[in-house]
């Protein structure tokens, strides 16, 4: 699609020939849907995290594996479905710490997080927070030289079985960053089951008065919404990712099917209206994937890309529903069977469409761009 170095052509062959030889062994041993155990997604994480996965841009001198978004991102192609997001997840919460974390918590979690020893998550949403994280409701008041953390976070990414939260909590001075301990008293948390990425570990925390010390503010006091916003520009690109991911998985299958199932006489690839859904996805997949290395790159350039990450976003997720129903289409009846990976790609793909702004949320923040008028509050 557009040329890349031969450093970047030899770390993208390094992280597939580790994915082949030590990854797919272990997801291979799941049912489509079933999400992998703790202790095999930390030896999947051990195995990212000697790739330079979960390291991303963090500097080597702080054992990060110091990239640039697009060659991280060409390599982060390479993983299974089953895994990346609970790469990606902890490989941003490693980033948070390093960028914003008190030297007591780098100390503690910056490693363990670089070496895929623990597992990260993020929790900004809450039953009754979604699109507008102004309004978090989890409140965090000093005590005892610490804070205490009262509040449930909802849809967290990993949260069944992360060892650390970074979360937004209400204070005094504003919203604030908290990094809690999942083994601290008063943490609670259960499984949420979802329409796709069933293999995921969607989870709900609970924070019943859980005390955390000082040093456990992530950035400063007051500072949290202005670094969620900023987070939210990176994520977008990221989430663009997944979607590509998922919808190129479904036309590769849509594509191999065309090719061998035949009706009338001859393959349904003959059929020129089973061409026109293999040309149309092919051409959303290509114009998906462009968007989303655009945003990555304008991010390695040091670039503002907040618009550019939300169309990317909004777009190659749109796109993967699209490509996925499609490639339903291509399979007919079997695509809507259990006995494919079809069916679960358009479930999956639906998934992408809501976290990191939702299609809607996204629009806006283009527009706002373009016109200079924000239809948000
Ligand atoms: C796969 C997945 C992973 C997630 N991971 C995480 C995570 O790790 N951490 C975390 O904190 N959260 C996570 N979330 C939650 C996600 O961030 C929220 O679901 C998202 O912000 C939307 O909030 P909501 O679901 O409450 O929808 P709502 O905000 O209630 O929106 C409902 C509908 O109203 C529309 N809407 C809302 N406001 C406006 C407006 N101003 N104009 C037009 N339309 C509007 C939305 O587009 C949507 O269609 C995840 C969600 C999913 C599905």
């Amino acid at each position: 699609m557009f040329a890349r170095s031969e450093e970047q052509r030899l770390l993208v062959k390094s992280v597939r020939d580790a994915v082949e030889r030590d990854v797919e062994p272990v997801v291979d041993r799941y049912g489509k849907d079933e999400p992998l155990e703790k202790a095999d997604v930390l030896e999947v994480l051990s195995v990212l995290s000697e790739q330079g996965v979960l390291g991303r841009d963090v500097p080597e001198a702080a054992g990060g594996a110091a990239l640039d978004h697009t060659t991280w991102a060409l390599m982060f192609e390479e993983l299974p479905m089953q895994v990346d997001l609970v790469a990606m997840i902890t490989s941003e919460v490693a980033r948070m710490v390093h960028g914003a974390g008190s030297e007591t918590v780098r100390e503690e979690y910056l490693g363990p997080l670089l070496a895929g020893e623990i597992v990260g998550c993020a929790g900004i949403s809450e039953p009754g927070v979604g699109s507008n994280p102004r309004e978090i409701a989890t409140t965090a008041e000093r005590e005892d030289g610490g804070w205490v953390i009262d509040g449930t976070k909802t849809w967290i990414s990993n949260g069944e079985i992360a060892d650390v939260a970074v979360v937004v909590a209400d204070t005094d001075a504003g919203k604030t960053h908290f990094l809690i301990d999942a083994d601290a008293e008063g943490f609670g948390r259960e499984r949420l089951e979802m329409l796709g990425r069933r293999y995921d570990h969607m989870g709900q925390l609970h924070l019943d008065d859980v005390w955390v010390p000082e040093e456990n503010v992530v950035g400063t006091p007051g500072d949290a919404l202005d670094r969620t916003y900023q987070s939210f520009e990176l994520g977008r690109a990221n989430v663009a990712l997944l979607g590509v991911k998922t919808a190129r998985n479904a036309l590769e299958a849509a594509t191999a099917y065309a090719g061998d199932r035949e009706q009338f006489g001859k393959p349904i690839g003959g059929h020129q209206l089973v061409q026109r859904l293999v040309a149309e996805s092919a051409t959303y997949v290509d114009a998906a994937r462009l968007l989303a290395y655009r945003a990555l790159s304008m991010f390695d350039d040091g670039e503002q890309a907040a618009t550019e990450a939300a169309m990317a976003k909004w777009f190659a997720t749109e796109t993967a529903v699209e490509v996925t129903s499609n490639a339903i289409q291509v399979h007919g009846a079997m695509g809507l069977s259990r006995e494919l990976d079809v069916e679960r790609y358009f479930r999956d793909a639906k998934m992408l469409t809501i976290p990191e702004g939702t299609t809607q949320i996204n629009k806006l923040i283009i527009a706002r761009d373009l016109l200079g008028v924000s239809a948000f509050r």
